[in-house]
């Protein structure tokens, strides 16, 4: 879940906003608001709730490419060319703090911080009024923007923290970027939260990759399947029906042995649309390509449309759009969805000729809306196509971010929204070596029933000889499927071993390492459960990391050595960026199956020292967002009281999992 600025109390606090006015610009007078407009309600909010100053910083272009670029075109043209009154009407952010201005009106107060850019604002910010809005310039004056380098990154970064006690990131439309006042500020700001733009967005987009309203249809056009593979490898998870239309749909119908006449081709991607087109009848998702098309002699405005009635395209035709044939499936398929995504128009909808295919697509989804369908439009083009027909009022979502919104369709994390998430509880069952086959799917059946309704995050652990009876009853539900261990090599000669590979094949996304059984009973040591963890990762595994001290260690007064011994060499050689699939579990081992407990506040002082260790090994904000479970002893009547606890964000729950009576009520706390 993300934490928006609803969650924070905000009163008398300075306030560091990221905000999206990358608004086109000419002459110094802003050409669409679009952006400036769509900032406004977290502004508004900001202020309302007696912040004392809010400052916002965006980028505006980028001063150095395109002057660059601007300068070349110039020369070529023969032309004049004054780099800094380009730059003057191009990048410089007074024009738009004037427009903020006039958009608030009586709201706020808003200043320009001054042309000489970012740093050293913080006696310009503290000497305002109470409740002023601060502007700062262009951050893309800074090569440390969007440096390469994290030191670099840092260095604006830190700097720009100084201005606020928490950072609010409301820029959907740089959300994919890891930049210094999108991502890297997080690091040294108390707190970061999402605004309502970003919450917006992230609350339409994730759920269509994570969790959709089915059946999904996808609506993918545009013009490459380069640009797009990940997406429709993404969407074909979920997605009952995947229409491919647009130029990229002629790759498709290439590799199908379509005659595709002079369309656009991506010779290249023969290969990736034929395994595209595998993977859908494997994942059962029917594929939609045109049935027929509106060609053109030459591909002009001015080039008269020529109905093709059939698949193939005649060899002096270029495909332009789809025909009324492929309109009318669409139309059927777009009917059963729940939930329809579109991305990429289907044709070249610039072209008034051959603007219909997409039209009547824009129309189509706008009575779905109507019927109850949730519909998300998001890419620059798709965007502007239904901006052309007068329908974003009619759609459930319009995305504001073109490359932000395909990167979240593709399923990948946004460092810009990464920054702004809370931590989700975690609630996993480790079911040991019990039950059969039989047995355990049962088990899996009654959780997957009682916990439909769960607000956190679960996993369900069975034996291997259960994996995949289990595996196939949570498929699609809300649990995640576990195993307790793997063996160290990838594959090879290890008699009793079970690899990562096999574990991948039975459909497994969590692997619990270094349970105190397998440290204690079977002897594996830290160096052991660190190379099982990479091995882990590199394929692709999430890792519950188990760690906790004996009886003995603890009556020694060794809590803590032990604690940050096995954090340690545990996550030896671990990158900052592959934390986010790890999850740490504290198991006081004296309290597991002996009737001891810790008490809550046993449990919250060791945990606060892990994060501790994690926070010296990869600074605050990956710290902040590592799930600690909780595994000792973890009950009904005891789970809501720990979890209460500041940093006890879950449970690895072991004979308490066993039945749904006593493993439900946990995993539901309140
Ligand atoms: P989005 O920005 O919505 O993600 P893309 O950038 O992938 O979409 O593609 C949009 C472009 O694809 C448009 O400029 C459109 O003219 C072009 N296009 C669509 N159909 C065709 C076609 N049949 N031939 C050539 N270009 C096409
Ligand atoms: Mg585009």
């Amino acid at each position: 879940m993300i934490k928006t600025v609803k969650t924070v109390d905000l009163k008398g606090k300075r306030v560091i906003m990221r905000v999206d006015f990358n608004v086109p610009m000419k002459d110094g007078v802003v050409q669409d608001d679009t952006r400036i407009v769509a900032a406004i309600p977290t502004i508004k909010y900001i202020l309302a709730q007696g912040a004392k100053t809010l400052t916002l910083m965006s980028h505006l272009g980028d001063p150095a490419k395109d002057a660059e670029k601007a300068k070349t075109k110039a020369e070529k043209d023969g032309k004049s060319f004054n780099m800094s009154s380009y730059i003057k009407g191009k990048h410089r952010m007074a024009p738009v703090s004037a427009y903020l201005q006039k958009k608030l009106g009586k709201t706020a107060t808003v200043v320009f911080a001054g042309e000489d850019g970012c740093y050293n604002k913080k006696a310009f910010i503290d000497g305002q009024k109470p409740g002023t809005v601060i502007m700062l310039e262009n951050t893309r004056f800074h090569k440390e923007e969007t440096a390469k380098d994290s030191k670099d990154l840092d260095k604006l970064a830190k700097a720009l923290a100084e201005y606020g006690d928490i950072f609010v990131n409301d820029a959907f439309g740089t959300a994919h970027r890891d930049h210094a006042s999108t991502a890297s500020i997080a690091k040294f700001v108390p707190l970061s939260v999402a605004g309502f733009l970003m919450e917006k967005e992230v609350n339409y987009l994730e759920p269509i990759v994570t969790n959709p309203s089915k059946p999904l249809v996808a609506i993918i056009g545009g013009a490459k399947v380069s640009s797009k593979i990940a997406v429709l490898e993404s969407l074909l998870k979920n997605a009952s029906a995947l229409v491919i239309g647009g130029a990229m749909a002629y790759t498709f119908l290439k590799a199908q042995g379509k005659k595709i006449g002079k369309s656009m081709v991506e010779e290249d991607q023969i290969a990736t649309a034929k395994k595209i087109l595998e993977a859908a009848k494997k994942a059962g998702a029917e594929i939609v390509l045109p049935l027929d098309h509106v060609g053109a002699e030459k591909f002009d405005a001015a080039s008269k449309p020529v109905a093709v009635a059939a698949v193939n395209i005649p060899d002096r035709l270029i495909g332009m759009d789809v025909g009324p044939k492929t309109l009318a499936k669409y139309k059927q398929v777009i009917s059963k969805a729940k939930t329809l995504v579109w991305n990429g128009p289907v044709g070249v909808f610039e072209f008034a000729a051959f603007a219909k295919g997409t039209e009547a697509v824009a129309k189509l989804a706008a009575a779905a809306t109507a019927r109850g369908t949730v519909t998300v439009v998001g890419g620059g083009d798709s965007v502007a196509a239904v901006n052309k027909f007068k329908l974003a009022s009619k759609m459930s979502h319009v995305s504001t971010g073109g490359g932000a919104s395909l990167e979240l369709l593709e399923g990948r994390k946004l460092p810009g929204i990464e920054v702004t998430r809370g931590r989700d509880y975690f609630i996993a069952g480790n079911w040991k070596m019990h039950m059969t086959r039989a047995e355990s799917a049962n088990l899996a059946k009654a959780l997957v029933k009682s916990l439909k309704s769960g607000k956190h995050r679960y996993l369900v652990a069975p034996s291997f000889t259960s994996l995949e009876s289990v595996g196939e009853v949570i498929k699609g539900s809300n649990i995640l499927l576990g195993a307790q261990n793997c063996a160290a090599e990838e594959q090879g000669a290890h008699t009793g071993e079970v690899s990562v590979l096999q574990l991948k094949d039975l459909g497994v996304q969590v692997i619990i390492l270094g349970h105190s059984e397998r440290r204690h009973s079977y002897k594996e040591d830290d160096a052991l459960i660190n190379k099982k963890l990479k091995l882990a990762l590199k394929h692709g595994f999430e890792v519950i990391l188990c760690i906790g001290e004996t009886l003995e260690e603890r009556e020694k007064g060794n809590v803590e050595s032990v604690c940050k011994r096995q954090t340690e060499k545990g996550l030896a050689g671990v990158e900052a960026q592959d934390l986010s699939g790890i999850t740490i579990a504290y198991e006081p081992v004296w309290a597991i199956g002996t009737g001891k407990t810790a008490t809550p506040d046993d449990a919250q002082a060791v945990h606060k020292f892990v994060r501790g260790v994690i926070e010296k090994l990869y600074g605050p904000a990956v710290a902040r967002l590592m799930v600690i479970q909780y595994g000792g002893s973890v009950k009904p009547d005891n789970a809501a009281q720990l979890m209460a606890m500041e940093d006890i964000d879950g449970a690895l729950v072991g004979g308490a999992s066993l039945k749904p009576d006593s493993f439900t009520p946990i995993a539901k706390f309140s």
